[in-house]
C-alpha cells in the first residue's frame, strides 16, 4: 500500500494512572474513529500481517483518522489484575478524552469488540462517555449469551478455583510457568481435535470456539501466539459471572465486601438505557462460538423497547464467528463493508 500514514503512538494515563497506548493513523478527515480490542490480545487483532488487508488498512483506505487503543486488557501491557469496573470507570473515559484532545474533535465513533465492546458499553451505560457520537459492538454489548456447549461454559466456574494458584492463563508457550503450561498444554490436546496448534486449542479452552478456521488463513493460524497472551484472572472472573447472569452487572465481591462497596449484597447491575440514547449497530456472526448472536440481539431489542428503534441497527455475518470478523483472510470483503456501512450510516 503507497503512502501508509506513519503510526503515531500516544502514551496516556488512566483515570487512576494505569499507563495505556493511543496508535494513530491518519486516514483523512472521517472519524476519528477508536478501535477497542477484546480481553487477552491487543490493538494488533485490527492490524493483522498476514492477511492481505487489515482493518485499519481497510479503514485508512477508506478516508479514517483510525485510533487503536490498548486498554489494560491488552497483552502489550503489563498483566495486572483487575474487573471490567475499573476499565470501564478508568480506561474508556480516558481514551475517548485523550482522542478528542489530539484530533480537537468534539466526538468520536468507537468500533468495540467482545470484552473491550462489553466495557466499554458498561462505561457508556454509567454515563461515562457522553461524546462518544456512535459506536459498532462487535459480537457482544450488555447481555451475555455463551453456547451451552463449549469451553467457557466449562469455564464458568474454573476461573473462581485457578484463581487460588493462578493469576492469569495464556495460550502461549510460558517461560514463567513451563509445567502449568506443559499440563494445559496436555490437557488440550488430548480434549480438542480441530487442528494441531496447541496455541489454538489453548485458546478454545479459555474463550471457547474464537474463530471458523475456515475463515483465516494459514499464516494467520501459524502466528496466533503474536496475537493473544495473559488474561488475568480477574477479568476471567467477571466475564463467567456475566455469562452466569446473563448481563452486564459489577464484579460479585460476594455479600460483605459488596455491602461495602456498593451499600447492598448483589453488586448492581449496569442495564441503565438514559445513556445509551445514539446511534448503535450491533454485529453479530451467525457461526459465534464464544458469545452467541442472542447476545447482541437482546441488548438490540431491549434497547429499542427502552429508547425507540431509531437509534438501533443490527446485522448478522452469515458463515463468520467470533475474532473471524476481523482477523479472516477475506474479511475485508465480507466483514469489513458491513462494519464501514454502520459507520458512514452513524457519521
Ligand atoms: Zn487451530
Amino acid at each position: 500500500m503507497d503512502s501508509f500514514p506513519a503510526a503515531e503512538r500516544h502514551d496516556f494515563p488512566a483515570g487512576d494512572g494505569v499507563p495505556l497506548q493511543l496508535t494513530r493513523y491518519r486516514g483523512g478527515a472521517k472519524g476519528p474513529v477508536m478501535l477497542v480490542h477484546g480481553a487477552g490480545v491487543w490493538s494488533g487483532m485490527f492490524m493483522l500481517p498476514t492477511v492481505r488487508e487489515n482493518f485499519v488498512q481497510f479503514l485508512v483506505r477508506h478516508g479514517y483518522d483510525t485510533w487503536l487503543l490498548d486498554w489494560r486488557a491488552s497483552v502489550e501491557l503489563p498483566v495486572r489484575q483487575f474487573t471490567l469496573d475499573d476499565a470501564a470507570l478508568h480506561d474508556m473515559p480516558a481514551a475517548v478524552k485523550k482522542v478528542l484532545e489530539c484530533t480537537g474533535a468534539k466526538s468520536l465513533q468507537a468500533v468495540a469488540h467482545c470484552a473491550g465492546s462489553a466495557t466499554f458499553f458498561m462505561s457508556m451505560a454509567a454515563g461515562h462517555l457522553p461524546d462518544v457520537r456512535s459506536v459498532v459492538a462487535s459480537q457482544v454489548a450488555l447481555h451475555h449469551i455463551v453456547p451451552p456447549s463449549t469451553h467457557l461454559k466449562a469455564m464458568l466456574r474454573l476461573p473462581d478455583v485457578l484463581d487460588i494458584t493462578r493469576d492469569y492463563l495464556t495460550p502461549d508457550e510460558d517461560p514463567r510457568s513451563p509445567l502449568f503450561q506443559a499440563a494445559f498444554g496436555t490437557l488440550v490436546d488430548l480434549l480438542r481435535h480441530e487442528c494441531d496448534s496447541t496455541v489454538c486449542k489453548r485458546l478454545t479452552f479459555m474463550y471457547g470456539q474464537l474463530f471458523r478456521h475456515a475463515r483465516i488463513n494459514r499464516e494467520t493460524h501459524d502466528r496466533l501466539d503474536e496475537q493473544f497472551g495473559p488474561c488475568n484472572m480477574l477479568t476471567f472472573r467477571h466475564l463467567a459471572q456475566m455469562a452466569r447472569a446473563g448481563y452486564a452487572l459489577g464484579f460479585d465481591y460476594g455479600r460483605e465486601e459488596n455491602r461495602r462497596r456498593y451499600g447492598r449484597e448483589k453488586p448492581p447491575s449496569y442495564l441503565r438505557a438514559e445513556h445509551l440514547k445514539r446511534p448503535i449497530t450491533f454485529v453479530s456472526g451467525a457461526q459465534n462460538g464464544t458469545y452467541m448472536p442472542a447476545s447482541t440481539e437482546l441488548t438490540y431489542e431491549w434497547l429499542r423497547e427502552e429508547n425507540g428503534a431509531s437509534y438501533y441497527r443490527r446485522k448478522v455475518l452469515p458463515e463468520y464467528g467470533h475474532l473471524d470478523t476481523f482477523m479472516g483472510s477475506t474479511a475485508s470483503r465480507d466483514t469489513y463493508p458491513v462494519l464501514l456501512d454502520a459507520l458512514e450510516a452513524m457519521a
